[in-house]
C-alpha cells in the first residue's frame, strides 16, 4: 500500500485504546496466517518493526505495546468503510467478543434466576452486522470449527452453542496465547458438546440416581437430621467419578479431595465407597472409640481404592473441620508430599480435587493464599481442580450480592490465570465435558483450573432449616423444580437413549444396595494402592525406648561435610565469616553455636536416610542470619546447599522460603506431614507471634487432628520467642495459647536452651518413632550467646533432656535454700545474676520440655533438694501469659509436700510486651532479682 494511503486509512481505522485488544487479537491471526486478515491490515502489520530472532511471543508483546503507544494519542475514527474486508474484520472482532464475553449470557443458571444484563458486544448489530449477512462467507481465523471459511449465519449459531449453552467459559484473561488456543479448540470444535456414548450416558445417569437415591433415603430414614444434602448440585456425583477415572485413564495414581459440609456424605458413599451400613450406625448413635474422642460424621474423611481403566487410583478425602475453605492448603500439602515420595515432580501422579462453596470461595482468604502458592517452588503441586459447588445462596441465608463485589464467585482464580468454567449444573453431559476440559488443562499446563457448577440447593442451609424464610422467590421455583435426575431421564428417554422402565430399574437396584447395607460404587476396591505404611508409627509412648546413639566421629564427619562448600562458589563476606567458625567449631577448636548444631541435626537426619524439608519466611538463611542453609553465590546468584550435598544416597533436604502467609504455609505442611511420617518437617514463623494468623491450624488440625481423626503427625513448629525489649509484637510466640491447647498427650511443647539440646530435640522428632506436633520456643539472642554453646560430645549424647538440673558445680544441693525454676532464654541471665552475686545457695532448674509435663525427670532432680523451702517459678512474660497459669500445677506436684510454688516475672498485662526499650530492660532486672530473691 502507498504510504500515503496506508496514512489516511491509519487515521481513520481502528487505532484507538479501546480497540487494542481487537487489534492484538488481529495481529494474533495474522502472525498465525497473514492471509487471514485483510489487505489494509496486512500492509499495517507488514510495516511494522520485525524483530529478528524473537519468538511470537516476544513479537506479540512488542506490538502489543505499540499499539499502547498509538492508543495513548487522540482518538482516531472507529468507523470503517463499507467494504467485505471491512465486514470481515468485524467478523474476526464478533467471534473474540464471544471468546470474552460470552459466557455473561450463557445459558448457566438452572432456575434461571439470575439477572444478567445483556452484552452488547454479542449483539450482531454492535459490530454492524446482521442477519442479512447471513449467507456471506466469511474467514473465521483461528475459531477452530475446522473451516477456514463459514457463513456468517452458520458462524454465529456455532459461537452462540458454544459461548451461551450450557457451559460459560472465562478463558481470555489468560496470558498464555498456547492456553487460550488449547481452551478454544476443546471448546469451539465441538461447540461445546460433548458427544456420549449410551453407555457414558448410562454412567452419568447412575451418578445422578445415586446423589438423589441417598438423599432420599437418608431424609425417609433419618427425618430433620442434618445431612447437608446435596440435591441440587447432584452432578457433582458423576463429575467426580469421571474425573478420577479420566485421571486414572491417564496414569494418575492418588486423588486428594477436600470438601466442606454440603454432599459430603453423599461424596463418601457414592464416590469414595464408604459402606453406607456403616453412615446409618453413625445417623443410628454407634460410636467408633478407636477414633480418640471422635467427629461429627460431616467431616469425616476416608480412604479406599477406585478402579480406573488405567488402574486403580487411591482415593483420600482429607478430614474437615467446620473452618470454611481451611482444608484447600491441607490437600495441597497431603498431594505434594504424595508426590514427593512417587518422585514426580510434575504432579502427573496425584490429583488434588477442591470442593468449595460459593460464598466461601469469594470470601475466605485462605483461598487466594492458596492460589497464590499454587506455582510457588515450595508448595506447587501440579495444578488443582478446583469445584465450586454454587447453589447460589450464601452459607445460610445470604444472597450473593451480599457474600462478594465481583460478578462471580470465582473470581479470585484470576488472579493466577486459571481458566474457569462456568458450567449449568442441570445439563450433566455439559457438566462431563467441562470436567473432562478441566482435567485436560491441569494435566497439560499443571496450573490450576475451576469449574463453577451452578446449581442450587433444594433445602434449608441444613435439613431443619427452612428456606422459604429468607429466599422466598427462589425456594418458590426449587419447588417446582424438577431434579436432575428427572431431567436427565427424561431427556434420554426423549432422544430414544435410555428408556424410562430402564431408568427406573436403575434406580429401584440403587435403593436396593442401600436397603441391604451395600457399597454403592461399583469401581470401589479395597485399599492397596497407598504409599506408605504408618504402622510402625503407631501406638508409641512418650518414655518408650529409642536408637539415639550418636557417635562423635560421625559428627566430626557430617560437620566436616556441611561447613564446606566449592571455592569456586563465592559468598558473602558476612557469611563466609559463619562458615569460616564453623569449621573450626567441625575441627573441634571452638564450641559450637546454634545455627551449627540445628545444621548437624539436619545433617544427621539426610545422612541416615531421611527427608528434611523446612519452610517459613527467611528459612533459607534463617530471620536472624543463623542458619545459612543456602550459600548465594555473589558473582552468579546460583545456589549451593551443603545439607544438599552430604553423601551420595542421603535423604532429600529441602529448604524454601515460604510465600508471605501463616495460615495456608502452616495448614499446607500439617497436610505434608499427616501424608509422610518419615523425615522431618519443619515450619518456621518469622516471629513467634506471626503464627497468630495460623490459631485455625493449631486449634482445629494440630493440637486435636489425631485425636479428632486418628490422623498423626509429626510437624515441627519453631516459633522465636524471648523478651529483648523489641516491643510487643516481636518478644512473644504465646507460649500460653499452646500450652493451653495442650492436653490427652496431644503435642510436645519445648523450650530447649543449649545448641546440643536443639541438635536433640530435632533429631529425636525422626529417630523416636512417635510422630506428634512439636511447638518449640526458638531463640533469638541465644543464637549467638557466648555461653549457649555445646561441645560435639554433648551432641553425641543423643538425647533431649526435658530437664536440665543445675549444672554449676559449685551450687552444693546442701547449700541450696531455694529453687528457680525456668525455661529458655531468661535461664543465662539468671546464671549470669546469680554469678555475679556470688550466689551459691540458689539452684536453677530448667525445663524444657513444659508439655507433656516431665513429672518423673523433675521430681528425680528435685530428690536432691528436698530440704529446701523456697521454690519459684521464673518467666519473662506477664503473669496472665507464658507458662505460669498453665502449668504451675506440674510444679507443686512436684515439690516437697507443704511448700509453696511463688512466682517471678512480669505482672499481667494486656500486650505481651512494653514498646520501651528502658522500661524493658527495668521490667528483665526487677524479675531476674526477684527470682534470686535479690533487695
Ligand atoms: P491415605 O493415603 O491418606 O488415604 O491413608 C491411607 C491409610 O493410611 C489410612 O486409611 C490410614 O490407615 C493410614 N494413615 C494415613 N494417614 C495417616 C496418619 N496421618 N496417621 C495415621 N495413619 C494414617
Amino acid at each position: 500500500m502507498p504510504e500515503g494511503v496506508m496514512k489516511a486509512w491509519l487515521e481513520s481505522s481502528h487505532l484507538s485504546g479501546a480497540n487494542t485488544a481487537y487489534i492484538e487479537e488481529l495481529y494474533e491471526h495474522y502472525l498465525e496466517n497473514s492471509q487471514s486478515v485483510s489487505d489494509e491490515w496486512r500492509a499495517v502489520f507488514d510495516s511494522l518493526p520485525k524483530i529478528e530472532g524473537a519468538d511470537v511471543e516476544y513479537k506479540h508483546s512488542a506490538i502489543r505495546e505499540e499499539f499502547r503507544e498509538l492508543a495513548k494519542q487522540p482518538a482516531r475514527n472507529v468507523i470503517v468503510s463499507g467494504g467485505s474486508d471491512a465486514k470481515q474484520v468485524k467478523v474476526l472482532q464478533l467471534i473474540n467478543a464471544y471468546r470474552f464475553r460470552g459466557h455473561q449470557n450463557a445459558n448457566i443458571d438452572p432456575l434461571g434466576l439470575w439477572q444478567r444484563d445483556k452484552v452488547r458486544d454479542l449483539q450482531l448489530s454492535h459490530h454492524d452486522l446482521s442477519e442479512n449477512d447471513f449467507d456471506k462467507e466469511f474467514n473465521v481465523g483461528s475459531f477452530a470449527c475446522g473451516q477456514e471459511t463459514m457463513k456468517l449465519g452458520d458462524l454465529y449459531k456455532a459461537l452462540r452453542k458454544t459461548y451461551c449453552g450450557s457451559i460459560g467459559a472465562e478463558y481470555m484473561h489468560m496470558t498464555s496465547t498456547e492456553e487460550k488456543r488449547w481452551i478454544q479448540s476443546r471448546l469451539e470444535s465441538v461447540q461445546s458438546q460433548g458427544q456420549y456414548s449410551t453407555e457414558q450416558k448410562e454412567e452419568i445417569l447412575k451418578g445422578l440416581i445415586a446423589a438423589d437415591g441417598l438423599e432420599k433415603y437418608l431424609g425417609a430414614k433419618f427425618p430433620g437430621a442434618k445431612r447437608f444434602s446435596l440435591e441440587g448440585g447432584d452432578a457433582l456425583v458423576p463429575m467426580l467419578k469421571e474425573l478420577i477415572t479420566r485421571a486414572g485413564t491417564h496414569g494418575t495414581k492418588e486423588v486428594v479431595v477436600g470438601m466442606a459440609h454440603r454432599g459430603r456424605l453423599n461424596v463418601l458413599v457414592n464416590v469414595m465407597g464408604k459402606n453406607p451400613a456403616k453412615l446409618f450406625d453413625e445417623f443410628a448413635g454407634k460410636t467408633d472409640e478407636a477414633l480418640g474422642s471422635g467427629d461429627v460424621k460431616y467431616h469425616q474423611g476416608y480412604s479406599s481404592d477406585f478402579v480406573t481403566p488405567g488402574g486403580n487410583v487411591h482415593l483420600a478425602l482429607a478430614f474437615n473441620p467446620s473452618h470454611l475453605e481451611i482444608v484447600n492448603p491441607v490437600v495441597m500439602g497431603s498431594v505434594r508430599a504424595r508426590l514427593d515420595r512417587r518422585d514426580c515432580d510434575e504432579g502427573d501422579l496425584v490429583l488434588p480435587i477442591t470442593i468449595h462453596g460459593d460464598s466461601a470461595i469469594a470470601g475466605q482468604g485462605v483461598v487466594q493464599e492458596t492460589f497464590n502458592m499454587s506455582q510457588a517452588r515450595a508448595f506447587k503441586v501440579g495444578g488443582s481442580i478446583r469445584i465450586v459447588v454454587n447453589n447460589q445462596v450464601g452459607f445460610t441465608t445470604s444472597d450473593p450480592s451480599d457474600t462478594r463485589s465481583g460478578e462471580y464467585c470465582t473470581d479470585i482464580a484470576k488472579m493466577v490465570n486459571a481458566p474457569i468454567l462456568h458450567v449449568n449444573s442441570d445439563d450433566p453431559e455439559a457438566v462431563i465435558l467441562a470436567t473432562q476440559v478441566a482435567l485436560d488443562f491441569r494435566n497439560k499446563f499443571k496450573r490450576d483450573v475451576v469449574i463453577d457448577l451452578v446449581c442450587y440447593r433444594r433445602h434449608g442451609h441444613n435439613e431443619a432449616d427452612e428456606p422459604n424464610a429468607t429466599q422466598p422467590l427462589m425456594y418458590q421455583v426449587i419447588k417446582k423444580h424438577p431434579t436432575p435426575r428427572q431431567l436427565y431421564a427424561d431427556r434420554l428417554n426423549a432422544e430414544n437413549s435410555i428408556a424410562k422402565a430402564k431408568s427406573d430399574d436403575l434406580a429401584a437396584y440403587y435403593r436396593k444396595l442401600l436397603d441391604e447395607g451395600q457399597c454403592t460404587v461399583e469401581q470401589w476396591r479395597p485399599m492397596t494402592e497407598h504409599s506408605v505404611d504408618w504402622s510402625p508409627f503407631l501406638g508409641h509412648d512418650w518414655d518408650d525406648e529409642y536408637d539415639h546413639e550418636i557417635s562423635v566421629s560421625k559428627l566430626k564427619e557430617l560437620a566436616s561435610s556441611i561447613s564446606s562448600y566449592p571455592e569456586d562458589h563465592p559468598v558473602h563476606s558476612r557469611v563466609k565469616k559463619v562458615y569460616d567458625d564453623r569449621k573450626k567449631m567441625a575441627a573441634g577448636e571452638k564450641l559450637l553455636d546454634w545455627g551449627f548444631a540445628e545444621s548437624l541435626a539436619y545433617a544427621a537426619i539426610v545422612d541416615g536416610g531421611n527427608r528434611v524439608r523446612i519452610t517459613g519466611q527467611d528459612a533459607g538463611r534463617g530471620t536472624f542470619f543463623h542458619r545459612h542453609a543456602v550459600l548465594h553465590n555473589q558473582t552468579d546468584a546460583s545456589h549451593y546447599l551443603p545439607l544438599k550435598n552430604v553423601r551420595e544416597g542421603q535423604g532429600a533436604f529441602d529448604v524454601h522460603d515460604s510465600v508471605l502467609s501463616e495460615v495456608s504455609v502452616l495448614a499446607f505442611e500439617y497436610g505434608y506431614t499427616t501424608a509422610e511420617p518419615n523425615g522431618l518437617t519443619i515450619w518456621e514463623a518469622q516471629f513467634g507471634d506471626f503464627a497468630n494468623c495460623a490459631q485455625v491450624v493449631f486449634d482445629q488440625f494440630i493440637s486435636s487432628g489425631e485425636q479428632k481423626w486418628g490422623r498423626l503427625c509429626g510437624l515441627t513448629m519453631l516459633l522465636p520467642h524471648g523478651y529483648e525489649g523489641q516491643g510487643p509484637e516481636h518478644s512473644s510466640a504465646r507460649l500460653e495459647r499452646y500450652l493451653q491447647l495442650c492436653a490427652d498427650h496431644n503435642m510436645q511443647v519445648c523450650v530447649p536452651s543449649t545448641p546440643a539440646q536443639v541438635f536433640n530435640m530435632l533429631r529425636r522428632q525422626v529417630v523416636r518413632p512417635m510422630r506428634r506436633p512439636l511447638i518449640v520456643m526458638s531463640p533469638k539472642s541465644l543464637l549467638r550467646h557466648p555461653l549457649a554453646v555445646s561441645s560435639l560430645e554433648e551432641l553425641s549424647n543423643g538425647a533431649y533432656h526435658n530437664v536440665i538440673g543445675e549444672t554449676d558445680e559449685d551450687i552444693k544441693p546442701e547449700n541450696v535454700e531455694r529453687v528457680v525454676f525456668c525455661s529458655g532464654k531468661v535461664y543465662y541471665e539468671l546464671l549470669e545474676q546469680r554469678r555475679k552475686n556470688e550466689q551459691n545457695n540458689v539452684a536453677i532448674i530448667r525445663v524444657e520440655q513444659l508439655y507433656p509435663f516431665p513429672e518423673t525427670e523433675l521430681r528425680a532432680e528435685l530428690e536432691q533438694y528436698q530440704h529446701v523451702k523456697q521454690f519459684v517459678w521464673c518467666q519473662e512474660e506477664p503473669q496472665n501469659q507464658g507458662a505460669w497459669y498453665c502449668s504451675q500445677h506440674h510444679f507443686r506436684a512436684c515439690i516437697p509436700e507443704g511448700n509453696y510454688l511463688t512466682y517471678a516475672g512480669r505482672k499481667a498485662s494486656a500486650a505481651p510486651a512494653v514498646g520501651y526499650m528502658s522500661v524493658h530492660v527495668k521490667e528483665q532486672q526487677a524479675l531476674v532479682h526477684d527470682a534470686l530473691n535479690v533487695e
